[in-house]
């Protein structure tokens, strides 16, 4: 493919093809950061960690004026939102006689975030407040960020992110811009004001799409036929997706080009297959790769920083559209994505849960954000509601959705690679060991007593043999500095320096050595991970024919929407046949018993704090 701009700044030169979106949560922990709670401002210790939740209410659409549908969304203040859907736009009561006042739908309602953004905000505003600006600081300090907007199809994800579908052709100054260009722009212009410091960064951009679970790379349109692999790396411990294109921008254009290439792409895929563009994930991650000169000799300290825009697909409803064949597969599909996302988010947030087992590996893309959410990233969702009442229970779902995920706590820590910090302290060790022998040369003056012939050279360590620490002595103390001490005090002087060199020397063995038993320990222990995540592969492809089971019996016999739910099937005995559904907050419990031939059901509430 040839990506290339003819733009006056610059043209997009493909970097490499082999890992490309990848997390790092192996890596070493070198200094842990705040989360962006509250956004422009400090961290406020309570929400360090967690995940950043921002809610955008998008203006009433053409088509939901003209059928007078009413609002039924209150901005209360900059981070409260009330759902009312009890009340009509004129101020009456939005309860008929026959209905009761404690139908749950129709109670008002109302949650709270970092930020809400109601029908008036600006895409500026939005980047200005929703803390992006941080998020791009926190790539460049090495951590792993992400962007997602979730909502209902229609309700201003892609809006939000890349601006309104007429922007095809950028022009540089419109206000429509989303919020990726505007990171885009505030990111270049943070690293022209870094450009004279230590550090040097190399930006790197991918653009995928997660369509019917198949990974499309979005700058290789080949891949339309032969979508990529989402892979596991033991070296990075996180999933990767194989051979997707990374493209190296050096310029502000190329990284531009890169979004308006795979937007390009994502349209013409979606011409040749129909109209999936609000039925796809995609997700944008620009790499933030600094390397920092640690030493005088050439060490250099890198660090892997990132930014993932995520757009998720809209939820779609298989009942209330009679999906079919290729449409039910896509829409099951989806669904299932955002089931497991749904899920995954809401074992995260529950504390009792959050160290069991989280169900990555159910879906490309919680495989792909698994370190977004749990991990070591940091992370911005981005809540897009309708305001519509024709739209209540989708956007009740979304804010709930986006409640839960606010209890989150991730573990954000800079990207950095154990050796090489291991390498700087072996460093630091030499160089002490190198000033030590300086100063006992000096000491000893060893130019005299080797008679004028060369010093040799300090920066090269090998141990004095005992021999020659008896001769070291010896010619110290025939040189007039020492000689001017008593015999029996330079004698203990440079013995007790001799020691210390030997104990710093042997220090600096046994840290080589055990850096080779941790690399050694390292590689066992990721062996036998490799070994326990193939026994888990195994037992969950076992599991997901029952999960296909259960999921018939849900579409058939269950009338909730998939993409609040979650089926986990919990046991399977020969006497009965267990599974929970998650739905909002409510658990509820189905047992079968096949002698019986009957279900049962037990619900339980969660209540969100
Ligand atoms: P989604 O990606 O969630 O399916 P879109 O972003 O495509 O939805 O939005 C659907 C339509 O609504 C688009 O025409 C978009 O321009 C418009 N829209 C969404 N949010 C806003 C907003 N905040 N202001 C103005 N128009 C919006
Ligand atoms: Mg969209």
């Amino acid at each position: 493919m040839g990506l290339t701009r003819n733009s006056k700044q610059g043209s997009v030169r493909r970097a490499s093809s082999s890992e490309g979106f990848g997390s790092a949560s192996s890596y070493s922990n070198t200094s842990s950061f705040g989360s962006l709670a509250d956004l422009g401002n400090d961290n406020s210790p309570d929400d360090l960690g967690n995940i950043s939740v921002v809610v955008r209410v998008r203006p009433l659409s053409e088509r939901e004026i003209q059928r007078n549908d009413d609002t039924i969304i209150q901005v209360l203040s900059h981070e409260q939102i009330m759902m009312r859907p009890d009340v009509r736009a004129n101020g009456q009561s939005a309860i008929t006689g026959s209905q009761s006042t404690f139908n749950q739908t129709l109670t008002a309602k109302s949650f709270t975030f970092n930020a809400v953004f109601d029908q008036t905000a600006t895409q500026s505003e939005m980047m200005e407040k929703s803390g992006v600006a941080k998020i791009i600081a926190m790539a460049m300090e090495g951590y792993s960020t992400t962007v997602f907007c979730y909502g209902q199809t229609g309700s201003g994800k892609t809006h939000s992110l890349t601006g309104p579908p007429h922007l095809d052709q950028p022009d540089p100054f419109s206000e429509e811009h989303g919020l990726i260009y505007r990171a885009f722009v505030h990111l270049f212009d943070r690293l022209k004001e870094k450009s004279k410091s230590d550090c040097t960064y190399i930006i790197k951009a991918s653009f995928l799409e997660i369509y019917n679970e198949k990974v499309i790379d979005l700058l290789n349109l080949s891949t339309f036929k032969k979508p990529l692999q989402v892979r596991w790396s033991r070296v990075a411990g996180g999933f990767y997706v194989e051979n997707l294109f990374t493209v190296e921008c050096e310029e502000f254009d190329d990284l531009l080009a890169v979004l308006e290439e795979g937007m390009k792409n994502r349209a013409v895929g979606s011409h040749g297959m129909n109209d999936y563009s609000s039925r796809s994930h995609t997700i944008l991650t620009v790499h933030v790769i600094s390397e920092l000169q640690a030493s005088e000799e050439g060490v250099y300290l890198s660090r892997h920083g990132k930014i993932n825009f995520v757009d998720l697909a809209g939820s779609e409803m298989t009942k209330k559209t009679n999906s079919q064949g290729k449409t039910l597969e896509e829409a099951n599909n989806i669904n299932k994505s955002l089931m497991v996302l749904g899920y995954c988010i809401s074992q995260l947030s529950d504390p009792r849960k959050r160290n069991g087992h989280i169900p990555y590996r159910d879906s490309k893309l919680t495989q792909l954000l698994s370190d977004s959410l749990a991990g070591n990233g940091v992370t911005l969702m981005v809540a897009c509601v309708s305001p519509a009442r024709s739209n209540l229970s989708e956007t009740l779902n979304t804010l709930r959705y986006a409640a839960r995920a606010k209890h989150i706590r991730n573990k954000p820590v800079v990207v950095m690679d154990p050796r090489e910090a291991l390498i700087l302290s072996l460093k630091r060790e030499v160089m002490a060991l190198q000033e030590e022998n300086v100063h006992l040369r000096n000491l000893v003056d060893m130019e005299k007593s080797v008679n004028n012939q060369q010093r040799p050279s300090t920066s090269v360590i090998r141990s004095a043999t005992p021999a020659e620490e008896d001769l070291l002595i010896g010619a110290a103390l025939t040189t007039p500095r020492l000689g001017d001490l008593p015999t029996q005090e330079a004698q203990e002087l440079l013995h007790s320096l001799l020691q210390e060199n030997r104990a710093l020397r042997k220090e600096n063995t046994d840290l080589y050595s055990l850096r080779e038993a941790l690399l050694r320990q390292q590689e066992a222990v990721t062996k036998q991970n490799e070994r326990l995540i193939k026994q888990i592969e195994d037992c969950l492809n076992n599991l997901s024919c029952v999960f296909t089971d259960l999921g018939v019996f849900v579409d058939n016999f269950c009338s909730y929407d998939w993409n609040i739910g979650r089926v986990q099937p919990v046991s399977k005995f020969e006497s009965q046949f267990q599974f929970n559904l998650f739905l909002g907050n409510i658990g509820t419990e189905y047992t079968y018993n096949p002698r019986a031939s009957n279900w049962t059901r037990s619900v339980q509430q969660y209540i969100d704090k």
